[in-house]
């Protein structure tokens, strides 16, 4: 146990070195600041790390996760990552990522009683609700989950559009694009949902809930 404890700071001591040996001052730029263009939302699980599914660097994503990518609006945590990174850092893309084979949204489907999380998990429960038809029709648990993580995904980005923070942004022309991604364990291939705020939340007024004044994020 010690021994593989042990190992991440032997890893972390030749990841420096590597970082130090192609670029000395590796770290003297990240310490100077950072600017980078993506907010990532999404799961905690440990297959699906932000970083490496999308070959990025240190600097060029800020990140949150949680279990099953949830966007609570009377989430703390999640509401000044988002206000940070809108407001200071001014991110351009927000991603809410998902993934196929995701405890989360599996076990909100469980009737066995887990705790804490079955509060966390509720939301996922409602959006079930909100596709009922859909999802019933889908006889195979392990493709129903997939697309109930999918449809997830889609109800979080619309969480998303509806905070103030974003609507704010919207409001003041602020360059920001709200995307839903869903990742695959199996392959290990990401799947942009390709979701329109405004084609595929059409029937909700979404901008009259504050000014009235028509943004297009999507544009
Ligand atoms: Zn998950």
């Amino acid at each position: 146990m010690a021994t593989t404890y042990q190992k991440l700071f032997e890893n972390n001591k030749r990841w420096v070195e590597n970082q130090l040996q192609t670029n000395p001052a590796y770290f003297d730029k990240l310490a100077i600041g950072q600017t980078p263009e993506y907010l990532f939302i999404g799961c905690s699980d440990s297959r699906a790390p932000a970083s490496i599914i999308t070959g990025t660097q240190p600097g060029e994503i800020f990140e949150h996760r949680n279990v099953a990518n949830l966007v609570v609006s009377t989430d703390m945590n999640l509401m000044a990552v988002l206000q940070y990174s809108v407001e200071i850092l001014k991110v351009k893309h927000i991603i809410v990522c998902g993934h196929y084979g995701c405890g989360g949204v599996a076990a909100s489907q469980k009737k066995n009683h887990n705790g804490l999380i079955d509060n966390w998990l509720r939301t996922i429960r409602d959006t079930y609700r909100s596709n009922r038809k859909e999802l019933d029709s889908i006889a195979n648990e392990e493709l129903r989950l997939r697309r109930l993580a999918e449809l997830n995904v889609k109800e979080q980005v619309f969480h998303l559009a509806m905070t103030s923070i974003v609507q704010e942004a919207f409001d003041r022309h602020q360059f920001l694009q709200l995307h839903g991604w869903v990742y695959d364990l199996e392959t290990g291939m990401i799947r942009d949902l390709d979701i329109s705020i405004e084609r595929d939340f059409k029937d909700f007024d979404l901008y009259n809930c504050n000014h009235g004044e028509h943004a297009h994020p999507q544009d």
